[in-house]
């Protein structure tokens, strides 16, 4: 009895061990995560597990090429800045367009601004959401609305709805528009959304 109670303790051991070698070879516990985690439109973004699915992926809402949002830059121009740290564990997750100050900030595609914010980072800003409501548009560091631009607003594509400026964090020395694309799930609001790079969408044009 003591000698079949060893044997299979034994036996017990010996299976756990091959069980423990066999999750440890490469390709088994640690491939199948990656596989199952497919890339995200941000380049390593992980979209949350609740709303990553809804975001879209495909159409941007606009017929044709985005505008590039500050008047007289020229794709050439533009340096992709989206992956840079921006301290306190943040990243970028937008593209900063040098200009001077008051340069005419236009509209990147046509929407509805759905709100107007002065925020401690982003100074001035619009967040303007493209017709059919899955991408928002967000324009900061502005030095002045467009007059008139309220809430509710339609803005056509390349409608000037600002002015490039250095509100929020931005230098003085160095105005700039920080402009991002944010692909929205369905019920989200303006202050959420999942960033997509606008770079390589304002170079293909
Ligand atoms: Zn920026």
């Amino acid at each position: 009895m003591v000698r079949k109670i060893a044997i299979l303790l034994l036996l017990l051991a010996v299976g756990y061990v091959v069980w423990v070698v066999a999750l440890n070879l490469p390709g088994s516990h640690e491939r199948a995560p990656r596989e199952a985690a497919a890339p995200s439109a941000g380049g390593g973004r992980q979209p949350s597990m609740a709303t990553g699915s809804l975001r879209p992926r495909g159409p941007l809402g606009v017929q044709g090429p985005l505008v590039i949002p500050v008047a007289g830059v020229r794709a050439d121009q533009l340096s992709d800045t989206f992956d840079d740290a921006r301290g306190e564990g943040r990243v970028h997750d937008a593209i900063d367009i040098l200009a001077p100050r008051g340069t005419p900030v236009i509209a990147a595609a046509a929407g509805t601004v759905e709100k107007l914010f002065d925020s401690r980072l982003g100074g001035r800003t619009i967040y303007v959401r493209r017709t059919g409501g899955q991408w928002i548009d967000y324009y900061a560091h502005l030095d002045s609305y467009v007059p008139g631009l309220a809430e509710g607003n339609r803005v056509a594509q390349g409608q000037v709805i600002g002015t490039v400026g250095s509100t929020g964090d931005a230098s003085p020395e160095a105005p700039h528009l920080h402009y991002a694309i944010n692909a929205m799930a369905p019920g989200e609001g303006w202050w959420q959304g999942e960033a997509v790079n606008p770079y390589p969408l304002l170079k293909r044009r």
